[in-house]
């Protein structure tokens, strides 16, 4: 089983104490203004209070049954039932998003930040998305850069901030740097900020450090990203979550498209769900130790760093040339040679055991 899904009973259960009028005050005033006051459009099954009902002419679907003919469910009720019991959170704690986490990426910056006003602050190198995202949405983005060691600068964001800051954005473990930071850091800098700390765990499966998810309880200015698309191996189906206190999933929901996850994907990823993962977590972390061990050795490869994730950030004697020689070899890899403390760097996600030796050996061939 994936971390995470050991049981936190006492998680988001409805009706917990979380939920005092400190709290809701605090995140209502985060939330802009058109959303605070936005009405969701409403579904026709929205509308349906129930009742013994055999004849479906509310939804201008198509009568005629074909496995698809009816819209999904737009509050993805099933799903997020076994989502829930999963990570041990209450269903009410889960946004949903069709488009992976991606999509809680952008509805994260829709909900809280005023274009041209607001701005967020994160960290630098880090995941793309967050900056296309704040790009998009017209929302200023502070990136600052992490100290040398790849360690969180708490301070220098901090410093980054002002009134205006609604967000500040974490991913551990980091793509690309590949660590995981301490779960410390995270909550003193959720206690000293007065908006949102997003912490993207995509890859908090790989990693030692355990999840944020435990501790949105107390400090419920928190929001956890996670992902079905790595550990899962459900990269396909575009299944990403958003974890929070339901004062904020509540917003998620208003603002997500009604049917944003077709029945299809609901059907199928509850059934991956009941089924088990079929994971392949503790495999990749042995191959991954294994490669960071042996590429260490490559004549070409000059350091490899620590890694919590499924990929090794990889320094090389010339990351542009050894891209290309791979490439023309039928391995790609990923150059981050270009991202901030990343010089000189690629990124090289675990494979299968046939894969990694296949990789491994051209590296050590390159001359
Ligand atoms: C891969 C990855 C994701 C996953 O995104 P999906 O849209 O869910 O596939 C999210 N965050 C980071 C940092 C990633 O590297």
């Amino acid at each position: 089983m994936p971390k995470g899904s050991t049981r936190m009973h006492w998680l988001l259960m409805s009706g917990s104490d979380h939920n005092d009028n400190q709290t809701k005050m605090n995140i209502s005033q985060l939330i802009r203004k058109n959303i605070r006051a936005l009405k969701p459009y409403s579904t026709a099954r929205d509308e349906f209070k129930g009742g013994d009902i055999s004849v479906w002419l509310d939804a201008n679907e198509s009568p005629y049954p074909n496995g698809v003919n009816r819209y999904p469910d737009p509050h993805q009720k099933r799903v997020k039932r076994l989502i829930a019991s999963l990570f041990g959170v209450a269903p009410e704690a889960i946004f949903l998003g069709g488009a992976g986490s991606d999509e809680a990426i952008d509805i994260t910056f829709r909900i809280f930040c005023e274009p041209g006003n607001d701005n967020v602050v994160a960290i630098t190198p880090s995941y793309g998305v967050y900056k296309v995202a704040a790009d998009i949405n017209d929302v200023e983005i502070r990136e600052v850069e992490l100290n040398s060691d790849f360690s969180l600068p708490v301070a220098r964001m901090l410093e980054a901030s002002d009134s205006h800051t609604k967000l500040i954005w974490i991913c551990s473990p980091n793509n690309p740097t590949g660590n995981a930071f301490p779960k410390e850091e995270v909550l003193k800098l959720s206690e000293s900020f007065h908006g949102i700390v997003v912490v993207d765990e995509a890859y908090a499966d790989f990693s030692g450090e355990g999840s944020l998810l435990p501790e949105i309880q107390s400090h419920p200015n928190i929001i956890v990203l996670r992902t079905f698309s790595k550990a899962w191996g459900l990269a396909g189906m575009r299944c990403g979550m958003a974890f929070a206190v339901p004062e904020i999933t509540e917003y998620y929901n208003r603002v997500k498209y009604p049917y944003n996850m077709s029945s299809l994907i609901q059907e199928e990823l509850a059934r991956r769900i009941v089924e088990g993962t079929g994971n392949h977590i503790e495999e990749i972390i042995r191959e991954r130790e294994h490669m960071a061990s042996k590429l260490s050795e490559a004549a070409c490869v000059e350091k490899v760093y620590p890694s919590d994730a499924n990929f090794l950030l990889v320094k090389v004697s010339d990351a542009d040339a050894i891209y290309d020689y791979l490439i023309a070899n039928g391995v790609i890899v990923r150059n981050r040679s270009r991202m901030p403390l990343c010089d000189g760097t690629l990124r090289i996600t675990i494979g299968t055991p046939e894969e990694n030796a296949k990789t491994l050996t051209l590296l050590n061939n390159y001359r």
